[in-house]
């Protein structure tokens, strides 16, 4: 199935991303999680591209897993750094053989050894496998607060704009922490004609080093309450709040009518497995 059908069919989508191993046949632990996953009924899985365009095999492999194993509507993230033609065609092949459907255009994480070759944008690529592979559905990356290399979020939103253009017909969130940040976003993307559905990108923090590591990485504004949750909890206690903040995030943005939330689960089964128990009214 594909992903904008599901959002045709169903009033609020739930799904959740899990990240295939560093190395070729290490798969319990994604297994593991995806087992998990799969009791919660996921309106669909994505399944994420090694940075700086490693481990594209691995993908396929989780990928062949959740929908042979696990009958689960899959997205196979695929970037554009370190890429080119052959290359790119080779592993779309692979992924049209194991049944996917769904990619999700990147750009990648870089390097400072990251090269770009045929493409450089993730617009590049959606470009690329609209026109010689239009039997994928194409989703695209995008960031509330902006992408970091962006000189601003207007300017940001612009080059998402190449991206639909390209062929894109669904959207990712980068993870946020506070909820009116979406909401600014969503009203941006309004103002610029942008209606294409989106996924709001939910990360449960649940352990300190997370927070250093994810807030780094993401650069997501932390709000006054959140920082509050941080700072005043931590071991089972954090495990406990940063699940409650993550489900009370996801209530506000239904109650603010957004259609979709995406998971980061970061492969933990069991911290997936409550968040989705604790909003399942919300998929009635
Ligand atoms: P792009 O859309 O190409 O944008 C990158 C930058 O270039 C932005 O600043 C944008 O404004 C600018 N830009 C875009 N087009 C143009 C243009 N034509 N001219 C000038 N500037 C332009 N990384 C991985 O390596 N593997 C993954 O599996 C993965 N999964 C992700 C899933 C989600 C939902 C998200 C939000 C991110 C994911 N990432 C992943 C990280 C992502 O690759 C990085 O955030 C990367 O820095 C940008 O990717 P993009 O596809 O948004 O890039």
């Amino acid at each position: 199935m594909i992903v904008s059908d599901i959002f045709r069919a169903k009033r609020f989508v739930m799904s959740a991303e899990v990240f295939p191993p560093k190395r070729n046949g290490m798969l319990e632990g994604v297994i593991r999680a995806l087992k998990d996953i799969k009791g919660l009924s996921p309106d669909f899985v994505s399944i994420t591209y090694g940075a700086n365009g490693n481990g594209g095999d691995t993908t396929a492999d989780v990928a062949s897993v959740a929908i042979d194993a696990f009958e689960m509507t899959t997205v196979a993230h695929m970037t554009a750094v370190n890429m080119t033609v052959a290359k790119l065609e080779e592993k779309l092949e692979q992924l049209a053989r194991k049944g996917v459907e769904n990619i999700l255009t990147l750009r990648g994480d870089i390097a400072s050894d990251s090269a770009f070759y045929d493409f450089r944008f993730a617009s590049d690529l959606a470009a690329y496998i609209k026109r010689r592979y239009p039997q994928f559905h194409l989703i695209g990356a995008c960031y509330p607060e902006g992408h970091y290399q962006a000189p601003s979020l207007e300017a940001d939103v612009d080059n998402l704009r190449r991206k639909i253009d390209a062929g894109v017909e669904h959207l990712i969130t980068q993870l946020f922490f506070d909820n009116s940040c979406f909401y600014r976003f969503r009203e941006l993307l309004a103002r610029k004609g942008i209606d294409t559905p989106v996924s709001a990108g939910i990360m449960p923090i649940t352990n300190a080093l997370q927070v250093s590591r994810t807030v780094a990485m993401s650069g997501a504004h932390i709000p006054p309450d959140f920082a509050k949750v941080i700072a005043n909890n931590d071991g089972p206690q954090l495990y406990r709040a940063g699940i409650d903040y993550a489900v009370e995030q996801i209530r506000d943005l239904h109650a603010n009518g957004v259609r979709g939330v995406h998971l980061y689960t970061m492969n933990k089964g069991e911290i997936a497995q409550e968040v989705f128990a604790r909003c399942k009214d919300l998929r009635a």
